[in-house]
């Protein structure tokens, strides 16, 4: 009786201490929303227009054997000229490569604070034959419809980014700004190829001129409406860094013989086998402390059941960990993934296979390893008649700090763009130019200034992309702010 009376003591105070500390993060009043800056109508059409010019020119990325478009490179740089006088002014250019840009926007010599680059690129990827006719406009004419949507290859990734980056210079330019700081303005050709002959030799670069940068902004992340679940909000996800990849091959091979006298294992079984062990052996999920930063930033726009739970890690983690890796998309950010793609073996039903092999798709977390990662499947694997090759390897970046100028600029700047939404740190995970910049860098932000509405991402290097005319203005504002903030 005594236990029992002292078990609900104990429950009682565990219980009070839990909504206490759930008091701690308080929900918002009401469902932040968000709130557009003003612009000004005929800066509109003018944003529009050139936006609109800019994705005629077919500056698209085919293949890493096929060479970039000379004609369609000059005409998108000599357009950038034309566009922005007061910008090709101020600011230094070096055409890298034949095709990169890199611009520098010399700063007025009041501060010593390091430079700041702004990144983008200027390549598309392919529209492919088979899909031109799901096109509601033709990809590459700009269209600007009577709804003010801009259509075509590039309005999202990347040229409306890039032409939102020089309409915000060319802007504070009229206005007489000038940066107390360098500026870099670093666009790329070849980025949906990786980016090794654009973005890579500019990084290289920037470091044989001994010149290292406080932070970086690039594209590979934005603001989300209705993508994370329980949360209402838009909430404004700026990455930290990037997965890294590799695969793996694990192969057999065995003498063969009739079907009809099998020996146990053949060929294709060990290959199987060996990927079967791997998947069944994922890397262990961790609610590490920037899915914790991420959730404790959404954490006010949640029901009460959910902070509570968020409020009190040091009980709910193990939970909590479970609950979230149930999402495939969160389960990304919380470890190494495995996925089994390829398998290869066998002639015919009554033939054992003389050889089989089995491939893997890592995506590496930033804690671990391509070497890691090989070493591990080899232990899991530990069977002499299978033979792991590594096919490619990418390193993971490291992760930027959520402390850092660059990261409180940014967090600011969405603020005073786009009203009080939760910003929160998270993880790209595919590769964008940004990776190449982490050696010259302090940090590497992956932010843009735009709402990606669920449907958005399947129009990325997919059909109808499109962005409203108003939200590209908006982005225009955005860099706007952000310059004047970082350099002023
Ligand atoms: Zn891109």
């Amino acid at each position: 009786m005594r236990i029992l009376k002292y078990l609900v003591l104990v429950i009682l105070a565990l219980a009070t201490f839990m909504v206490a500390r759930t008091v701690l993060v308080l929900p918002s009043a009401e469902p932040v929303k968000l709130q557009m800056p003003e612009t000004i109508p005929s800066e509109l059409d003018r944003i529009a227009n050139n936006l609109s010019m800019a994705i005629t020119y077919k500056t698209i990325s085919h293949g890493l054997n096929v060479p970039p478009d000379d004609v369609a490179f000059r005409g998108f740089r000599e357009f950038l000229s034309a566009t922005y006088p007061l910008a090709h002014t101020a600011m230094e250019r070096e055409t890298i490569n034949d095709y990169s840009l890199m611009y520098r926007w010399p700063s007025n010599g009041i501060s010593n604070r390091k430079p700041i680059a702004f990144l983008a690129h200027m390549d598309v990827v392919p529209v492919p034959a088979h899909g031109l006719n799901d096109w509601q406009h033709d990809p590459y004419a700009g269209v600007i419809d009577d709804e003010g949507v801009l259509w075509g290859r590039g309005a999202m990734d990347d040229k409306g980014i890039l032409i939102s980056m020089m309409e915000a210079v060319e802007r504070l330019i009229s206005t007489g700004f000038a940066p107390d700081r360098d500026i870099y303005f670093l666009f790329g050709h070849d980025e949906e190829l990786g980016g090794d002959k654009g973005a890579a030799v500019m990084a290289s670069m920037l470091k044989e001129r001994g010149i290292h940068l406080a932070w970086a902004v690039d594209e590979g992340s934005a603001m989300v409406e209705g993508a994370i679940p329980g949360v209402q909000s838009p909430v404004a996800l700026i990455s930290l860094g990037e997965k890294g990849s590799v695969s793996l091959k694990f192969s057999a091979e065995d003498e063969g013989g009739h079907s009809s006298a099998p020996k146990g294992f053949t060929a294709a079984s060990l290959a199987a086998r060996a990927g079967y062990l791997v998947m069944e052996n994922p890397y262990p999920l961790v609610l590490d402390e920037y899915l914790e930063a991420f959730i404790t930033s959404v954490a006010p726009e949640m029901d009460f059941s959910k902070r509570i739970a968020i409020a009190n890690l040091w009980a709910t983690r193990p939970l909590l960990t479970d609950q979230l890796a149930q999402n495939p998309t969160i389960a990304a950010f919380m470890h190494t993934t495995t996925a089994f793609t390829m398998m290869k073996s066998g002639t015919k039903t009554n033939i054992l296979p003389q050889y089989g092999e089995a491939v893997v798709n890592y995506r590496i977390h930033p804690r671990d390893t391509v070497a890691g990662v090989v070493e591990r499947a080899k232990e899991l694997v530990g069977d002499a008649r299978i033979k792991v090759a590594q096919l490619g390897g990418r390193e993971a970046t490291s992760m930027s700090s959520t402390s850092g100028e660059g990261y409180l600029m940014l967090a600011e700047t969405i603020a005073e763009t786009f009203g009080p939404i939760p910003t929160a740190p998270t993880l790209t995970v595919q590769g964008t130019d940004a990776r190449h910049y982490t050696g010259v860098a302090d940090d590497v932000y992956r932010f843009m200034p735009f709402v990606f509405q669920p449907d958005d991402l399947k129009r990325i290097h997919g059909t109808n992309e499109s962005i409203r005319v108003d939200a590209l203005a908006a982005q225009v504002v955005f860099f706007e702010n952000l310059i004047k903030k970082a350099a002023n």
